[in-house]
């Protein structure tokens, strides 16, 4: 009898991936099946990022690179961050890391271990949970609600620390909720942790260039008194639509730095090294193909959002960001995930139930509008009639 150590029954996974393995049996069946589920921008990579990778091969770049990630790729980042926030950024504190995921992973690994706390926002991206529980930390919800136009709270989310709260795990804007955290939120946040020193902090930016509405990204990095303990997530995945590339960048406090560093001798060596290449073309060539994908998902989002509202029972806020919309079906009488499953089962359109990415998300299901206008109006057309027929179960 094989013995896995019990850490790996504790740890979850993310049921947009199983969403999609049955959206995509389904549709192998010949069922004609619109997929809201999964959380990637329905657009190529742009052609000039590809031919980057493909020269950089040619050239002979195949090799392995340094764990953390070749110069010109941690300069391409500092340089991208210092044009965009105005923020420096020392190149030796980047590291270049296989997809956002991995600085999550790093991360929680790092602060999490039996009879500590952190804190992480809920409803929210379900791997923060999961990593917490397999390192045996304690996983503490932020409850991140409607009422506050699913921001998160500064006054809430203090209130949870502790002595034992080691992380602290926040993400604006938000999967699922699509919510922005305004600025005098987040000013409050950072004001109120100079009182826990003992906290580090991890600022999951990924959806950072996708804002609407004249919102501008608010970055941590731009509050030099937390710069110590600060760990940014972000990366090339939704901005360049590379999601399939495995590419993401973070930037580490000094003392971290390290243990980051002999994570990635100790697991993945290093990034791709063409990947990497691609990844410099995106941050320094043209970038209007992030503006064009943004204000394409930015006439779905007012679709979506003015259709889901045209339902009965239905309410949505209008998500500020990412690309998702999350709306209320409390008043239909539907168990989320039993209304996303019957979506799926019987009108052929893919969803999230809201209690996967958490406590909180009963009464939500989530929306993702990467997909074409045409399929986002299918998909309303057949949620309406479903609602308006099956007798809720
Ligand atoms: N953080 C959030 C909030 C996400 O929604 C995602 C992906 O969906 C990630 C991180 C992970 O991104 P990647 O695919 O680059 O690992």
């Amino acid at each position: 009898m094989l013995e896995i150590v019990p850490a790996f029954a504790r740890i979850g996974e993310e049921n947009a991936f199983a969403v999609l393995a049955r959206a995509t049996e389904l549709a192998r069946q010949g069922r004609d099946i619109i997929n809201l589920g999964i959380g990637q921008p329905d657009f190529r990579t742009p052609d000039h990022i590809v031919e980057a990778a493909v020269k950089a091969l040619r050239d002979g770049h195949h090799g392995y690179t340094p764990a953390t990630g070749i110069l010109p790729a941690r300069e391409a980042v500092a340089r991208d961050v210092h044009r965009r926030y105005g923020v420096e950024v020392n190149p030796e504190r980047v590291a270049i890391v296989p997809g956002g995921k991995v600085t999550m992973f790093a991360a929680i690994l790092m602060f999490g271990q039996p009879g500590v706390e952190i804190l992480y926002p809920d409803p929210g991206f379900p791997i923060y949970r999961s990593m917490i529980e397999f390192t045996g930390a304690t996983p503490i919800p932020v409850p991140i609600r409607e009422e506050n136009g699913f921001a998160f709270s500064a006054e809430e989310t203090l209130s949870l620390i502790n002595e034992k709260t080691r992380l602290l795990i926040i993400n604006s804007p938000a999967n699922p909720t699509g919510g922005v955290t305004p600025k005098a939120e987040i000013d409050k946040l950072v004001a109120g942790l100079q009182r826990f020193s003992h906290v580090a902090l991890m600022s999951d930016e990924i959806y950072d260039q996708m804002t609407y509405d004249g919102e501008n990204h608010v970055t941590l990095l731009a509050y030099p008194e937390i710069r110590d303990r600060l760990i940014l997530l972000n990366g090339w995945s939704k901005t360049y639509a590379m999601t399939g590339w495995r590419m993401g960048w973070s930037i580490w406090p000094d003392a971290c730095y390290e243990a980051m560093r002999k994570l990635a001798v100790n697991c993945w060596s290093c990034v791709n090294a063409p990947a990497q290449w691609a990844g410099i073309a995106a941050l320094e060539g043209p970038q209007d193909a992030v503006h064009a994908m943004v204000a394409e998902f930015d006439r779905r989002r007012k679709a979506v959002v003015a259709g889901l509202n045209r339902l009965s029972n239905v309410t949505c806020l209008t998500p500020k960001g990412a690309f998702y919309a999350y709306p209320n079906i409390k008043a239909t009488g539907w168990k989320a995930k039993k209304l996303a499953a019957q979506l799926l089962e019987e009108a052929g359109v893919a969803t999230i139930g809201g209690p996967d990415f958490g406590v909180h998300g009963e009464g939500y299901i989530r929306l993702s509008y990467a997909n074409s206008l045409e399929n986002i109006e299918r998909a309303l057309e057949r949620m309406g009639d479903f609602l308006a027929k099956a007798p809720v179960t």
